[in-house]
């Protein structure tokens, strides 16, 4: 039988489950609008370098574009976009774990060496 109660308890469930909901869409929204001002902040920074070694003529365009495939298929596949690297680095003195991005060995000091940086087109 659907009592007075449970239709109050019902009720109270309902609104919980709308708040949390809209909390988590705030939340959400937030975090997205952050990503882009972000994104929008690197894009200026990487247009303005470009237009800069254009206009200083640094580099030419066809030879930014041969860079720009040589470097998206660094990750294995040429798909317009680098994927930062997840692999755990493996410290050469300690033989211990790394974060990927890690530049010095968190346990021991080491230099991590990130051998890609350093490769170029043949
Ligand atoms: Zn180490």
């Amino acid at each position: 039988m659907y009592t007075a109660a449970a239709a109050a308890a019902h009720h109270a469930y309902n609104n919980i489950s709308r708040n949390a909901g809209n909390a988590i869409d705030t939340q959400t929204r937030s975090s997205v609008q952050e990503l882009e001002n972000r994104v929008e902040k690197q894009n200026l920074i990487i247009q303005t370098l470009l237009m800069l070694l254009l206009e200083k003529k640094v580099i030419h365009e066809d030879e930014f574009k041969d860079w720009m495939a040589y470097v998206d298929e660094l990750d294995g596949v040429r798909d317009g976009r680098v994927r930062a690297d997840k692999t755990p680095q493996t410290c050469p003195k300690c033989q211990r774990n790394n974060a990927p991005s890690a530049v010095k060995c968190q346990y021991c000091g080491e230099e991590l060496e990130h051998d890609f940086l350093f490769r170029r087109p043949e």
